[in-house]
């Protein structure tokens, strides 16, 4: 049986290249350090397991969940948004749960794609945004993020003919790759144009919590008209390392959370209660462990930042993410640089050209290893391509 024209029309898996040169080296023996890889190290804080295991013995939470959240976590997540951004949400009309946002980010495109439509994505960006559109029959329409426009889409260049078939825009601050948090201004753009233009807005806020220096990540929420025209999708994920657990949420627009919700009611039958106490505790319970993941990554950021410019980068720190997104030298793409660095340094970094056509020329270091062994993989680069040039 052959499969559908939407999955035979998936791009091909970017990293199956570079993948295969991994397996190679460990099969030589050397010794590699992963900077590739977009997940937390650190372990869920204690108290959020303590939680989820006594939920666990309960057998009120062996039954099916409801598909939308139970009430007491869409309020725990409405009281996160009041304290932390300042927006107020109905829990029982602007909030509903999802397996982690990644399944919502996924879903929304089917519930607003007709085949032909199109849909706005940022390039380089989170692959699920395009392959949404691709999986409904739709065209992804790529939004390029260049270092010369601060990593955001410029609106004034999507054609207008473009603009007026477009039924959705994805948007992703702090940005995963690029580091970059969006400006205000930019909030309000977006607003002006999904309104001139009747899109829907989908602000992926993965990575609202992971800030570094004075920067402070808002919620596309905040501002004025957002809820008219848009969604914000977040997760517990990246927050409190807990990306396993699989627990999220969509807010915002009434109908787009009502769409979403029965879409979900059809499909799946909503996240394990277990997991949803856990998250309930996460968003409720004491805060500190974020402040000391922010500054483990900040430290080790530091460390890649001082490691690059040491061997020729000229660089500004990633305001947010977990991620430094750096260009390549000359001589090189991104495909070839990562091999180098792969065969020389025993050293993993991503391509850029996986995150889109526009992500070429660029390479990603992802912070999730410990700031010693950072350390010593930058020293590794150094060792083996020594003083870099840029054209
Ligand atoms: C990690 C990540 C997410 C979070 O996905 P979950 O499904 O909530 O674990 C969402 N968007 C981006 C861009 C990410 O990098």
């Amino acid at each position: 049986m052959q499969e559908n024209s939407a999955m035979r029309k998936l791009p091909p898996y970017l990293f199956a290249r570079i993948e295969k040169k991994i397996e190679e080296a460990k099969e030589k023996g050397v010794d590699i350090i992963s900077l590739g890889i977009g997940d937390p190290d650190q372990p869920t804080p204690q108290h959020i397991i303590e939680r989820a295991a006594q939920a666990l013995r309960d057998p009120a939470n062996h039954q099916y969940p409801s598909s939308v959240g139970m009430l007491s976590f869409r309020q725990a997540v409405a009281e996160w948004y009041r304290r932390r951004f300042g927006v107020d949400l109905d829990p029982r009309s602007e909030v509903v749960s999802l397996i982690g946002s990644k399944e919502g980010i996924g879903n929304i495109s089917a519930c607003y794609l007709d085949p032909g439509d199109t849909s706005l994505v940022p390039d380089p960006g989170y692959p699920v945004y395009g392959i949404g559109a691709i999986l409904n029959g739709a065209e992804p329409y790529k939004m390029p993020l260049k270092a010369a426009n601060g990593f955001l889409p410029v609106l004034s260049d999507i054609p207008t003919e473009v603009a007026r078939k477009a039924k959705l825009m994805f948007i992703n601050y702090p940005n995963n790759p690029t580091g970059t948090v969006a400006p205000d201004e930019f909030y309000h753009e977006v607003i002006a144009f999904a309104r001139d233009f009747d899109i829907l807005v989908c602000h992926d806020a993965a990575y609202s919590e992971i800030t570094f220096d004075n920067h402070r990540a808002r919620s596309f929420l905040e501002f004025p008209g957002a809820g008219e025209v848009g969604i914000e999708f977040h997760s517990v994920s990246k927050t409190y390392n807990m990306t396993g657990w699989r627990i999220g949420w969509a807010v915002g627009n009434r109908d787009a959370v009502d769409v979403l919700g029965r879409y979900k009611s059809n499909i799946d039958s909503g996240a394990f209660q277990a997991v949803q106490y856990a998250a309930i505790e996460a968003l409720s319970g004491p805060q500190d462990c974020v402040a000391a993941m922010r500054r483990l990554y900040q430290e080790r950021r530091d460390v890649v930042i001082e490691g690059l410019r040491r061997m020729g980068w000229s660089i500004e720190p990633p305001q947010g993410s977990i991620y430094v997104w750096a260009p390549v030298p000359r001589g090189y793409d991104s495909s070839s640089f990562a091999e180098a660095i792969l065969e020389k340094a025993g050293v993993i970094i991503t391509p850029g050209i996986g995150y889109g056509e526009y992500g070429e020329g660029y390479f990603r270091i992802a912070l999730t290893v410990d700031k010693g062994k950072m350390a010593v993989a930058l020293d590794r680069m150094y060792q083996a391509i020594g003083k870099v040039e840029f054209d």
